[in-house]
C-alpha cells in the first residue's frame, strides 16, 4: 500500500469511527459497517437470471440467451451482478475518476456471493490492465483494486504481471461498437508467470465486451483455454 493510499484508506476508518456513517449513495445516516441505506441497495439493480456467457438478463430461463446459443462470444463464463444504470452508474463512474477505494469495496463485498458461485472457481484473477502512461496519470488501476477486494474475499491470488497493455489505446467511451474493436486490437500481450488454464479477466464495467474479446483471443492464443 502506498502512503498516500494508506493515508486516504485511514482517514476513511477514523472518519467512519468518529461519525455516523453515511449512506454512500444518499448520505442519509445508516447504521454502522454498512455502506447504503435500504433505499439505495434497492436502486442497485441486480440482472436477473443472467446468462452465463454475455452477462444479460436471460428471458428464456435457461443457461444460456438465444443469442449466445447462436453466436457466442469467445471467453467460456462471464459474471457482471449489477446493472450499469441509477446509483450503480453514479458509483462505477467515481470509481473511474476518483481514488474511492471504499465504493469499489462497497459495491463487490455486496454481490460477492455472483462471484462465490464460479465452479470450477478461476485459479488467478488478472485485473486489466492499464498501460504504464495512464497508470502514472491516474495513479491507480480500478480494476486492480477490484481484483484485490476480490482476491480477499475468494481467496484466489491477483496476477499482475502475466496480462500487459502493450499499446496506449484511446478511451473506449463514446466509440461504436466496431470501432472499439478496432482501437483494442493488439493492445495486450500475455506471458503468463505459471501455465494457468482457467483464470478470471476482472474489469469495472462492460459494455460491448471488445476489451474483454480482445482479452480472451490474447489469452486463448497463448494456451489459456478457460477464461
Ligand atoms: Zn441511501
Ligand atoms: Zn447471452
Amino acid at each position: 500500500m502506498s502512503g498516500r493510499r494508506f493515508q486516504t484508506a485511514f482517514y476513511q476508518l477514523v472518519s467512519r469511527i468518529l461519525d455516523p456513517a453515511l449512506c454512500l449513495g444518499c448520505a442519509h445516516s445508516i447504521k454502522p459497517l454498512q455502506f447504503y441505506c435500504v433505499n439505495c441497495i434497492a436502486t442497485l439493480t441486480r440482472v436477473n437470471n443472467p446468462c452465463g456467457l454475455c452477462g444479460l438478463e436471460n428471458k428464456r430461463g435457461e443457461t444460456l440467451c438465444a443469442a449466445c446459443l447462436f453466436d457466442p462470444p469467445r471467453w467460456q463464463n462471464l459474471v457482471a451482478p449489477l446493472k450499469y444504470q441509477g446509483l450503480t452508474r453514479d458509483l462505477l463512474l467515481q470509481l473511474k475518476y476518483a481514488d474511492s477505494l471504499h465504493l469499489a469495496n462497497s459495491l463487490v463485498t455486496r454481490f460477492i456471493d455472483a462471484f462465490a458461485n464460479i465452479h470450477p472457481a478461476p485459479e488467478i484473477l488478472l485485473p486489466v490492465p492499464l498501460h504504464h502512461q495512464r497508470l502514472l496519470e491516474r495513479g491507480y488501476n480500478q480494476a486492480f483494486e477490484i481484483a484485490r477486494i476480490l482476491s480477499q474475499a475468494l481467496d484466489i491470488p491477483v496476477d499482475t504481471q502475466s496480462l500487459r497493455r502493450i499499446r496506449n489505446t484511446a478511451s473506449q467511451s463514446g466509440l461504436s461498437a466496431h470501432l472499439r474493436e478496432k482501437n483494442i486490437l493488439g493492445a495486450f500481450a500475455y506471458q503468463p508467470t505459471r501455465p494457468w488454464s482457467r483464470v478470471a479477466v476482472v474489469d469495472d464495467i462492460i459494455t460491448t465486451g471488445s476489451t474483454a474479446s480482445e482479452i480472451t483471443k490474447t489469452l486463448h492464443r497463448a494456451g489459456c483455454p478457460h477464461v
